[in-house]
């Protein structure tokens, strides 16, 4: 097969590998690129494997970066742009289910492609058009097939995250996982608990952000992966409700963990233990903790101004997303014209602070928060206006009635 025309991210890249095709070694385009081409999907970044070794593409490229040279992976700068190329390798060892031993530099294309873990992830492309298929590729992305490349069993066995992997490209493209394969993620599942969890989340993520989540969950499910990963381990028939769901269209971490708890019916202290547990970034936590409440409101049909304002813009379109997969959601344009409704929109816009609160006679102390509480939360729901006379007169009151 010959791509007559290859999408304008390849252009630049073009000349770099004719290079070295000039300096009498192979380079190819391979990996998610060529996949993603194919399709006809967008593309994200784009590598390159070699015959050269690092060493030799050092002596062609005046300059580069070493980004990863024990693996084989040098960046050569063209024009101010960055371009990682990676030598033909084999791996071997795999004792502990998820790296290599060793890699072996090899001059050999298809000794790399052996390597790789789907057919369809193991096209390469030169940069003439030309697409090198040598375990049936093309065919399987006719047929939308997540296939291992040689026997699934094995190639599992050498790294259990590759299974994480065949579902999160089911979900990612929509695809089919083929019968065998989907046999040896059933008899390999529980490798999975040897992978670290922040890797296993990156896929899990990728999972549920994917074109089709449905696609890649349901096997996720009856494989059992499910039963290796933090905090899911009886989560069978929580997850299996998931199944029917046909509003998808999370768009980012946080929507994508919130949603989770949501399943899961996690608060208070749970939700930071289930998030902690998938090793999380503590940023994170915190916007998921500031996005479940607004689910809730949505949920009762009750969304005050006071859920807008401690959640924020960005938060409240979050769980309205979330949302959305439920049913219990509202029109954006809605969600919209409350949030501009607010009074303030944070604590910086209050018309008092702490300082002005002291100076007309407040003692500082516990009390004093529990003042500026009190008054944001009157602000925001429209039943003080956010002046300082009306502010200050109502915080002596206040006190009063302390
Ligand atoms: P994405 O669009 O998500 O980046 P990708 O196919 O480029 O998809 P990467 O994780 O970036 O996925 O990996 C690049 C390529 O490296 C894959 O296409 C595959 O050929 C190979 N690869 C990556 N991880 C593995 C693995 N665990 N086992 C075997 N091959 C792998
Ligand atoms: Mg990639």
């Amino acid at each position: 097969m010959i791509l007559k025309q290859l999408p304008a991210i390849f252009k630049p890249a073009r000349p770099v590998l004719q290079r070295i095709e000039a300096a009498g070694f192979e380079a190819y385009f391979v990996g998610g690129c060529v996949r993603d081409t194919i399709l006809g999907d967008h593309i994200h970044d784009i590598d390159i494997a070699t015959s050269a070794y690092p060493s030799e593409i050092k002596a062609i490229f005046k300059r580069t970066v070493d980004t990863g040279i024990e693996h084989g992976t040098v960046m050569i700068l063209d024009h101010g742009t960055g371009y990682e190329t990676t030598t033909f390798r084999t791996e071997s060892g795999y004792q502990d289910y998820r790296r290599p031993d060793s890699v072996t530099f090899v001059r050999s294309l298809a000794e790399d492609l052996k390597r790789r873990d789907f057919t369809i992830n193991a096209l390469a492309l030169r940069e003439n058009g030309e697409v090198v298929d040598l375990f049936h590729g093309l065919d399987d992305l006719k047929r939308h097939l997540i296939r291992a490349v040689g026997d699934p069993n094995e190639r599992f066995h050498e790294d259990a995250l590759r299974m994480m992997r065949a579902v999160r490209f089911a979900a990612k493209l929509d695809f089919v996982i083929d019968q065998p394969t989907l046999n040896g993620i059933r008899q390999n599942a529980p490798l999975l608990s040897k992978i670290a969890v922040e890797r296993i989340r990156v896929e899990f993520e990728k999972l549920l952000l994917g074109k089709n989540p449905v696609a890649g969950l349901k096997d996720f499910v009856a494989t059992g992966l499910y039963r290796y990963c933090p905090g899911l381990q009886g989560a069978h028939d929580v997850l299996s409700k998931l199944l029917v769901l046909n509003q998808w269209a999370l768009e980012n971490p946080v929507q994508v963990w919130t949603m989770l708890c949501v399943q899961l019916n996690l608060s208070g202290q749970a939700v930071t233990r289930f998030l902690k547990q998938w090793k999380n970034s503590n940023n994170l936590i915190r916007q998921v903790k500031q996005t479940l409440p607004v689910v809730a409101a949505l949920r009762a049909h009750h969304l005050t101004a006071l859920d807008l304002y401690r959640a924020g813009w960005e938060r409240t379109v979050d769980a309205n997303q979330v949302a959305k997969l439920y049913g219990w959601n509202v029109a954006v344009s809605k969600l919209r014209t409350a949030y501009k409704k607010l009074p303030i929109k944070s604590h910086q816009e209050l018309a008092v602070d702490g300082r002005t609160l002291i100076k007309a006679g407040i003692k500082p102390g516990p009390q004093l928060g529990t003042i500026l509480r009190w008054l944001t939360q009157a602000v925001v729901a429209g039943q003080l206006v956010n002046t300082r006379l009306a502010l200050l007169t109502a915080a002596k009151e206040y006190k009063k009635e302390e």
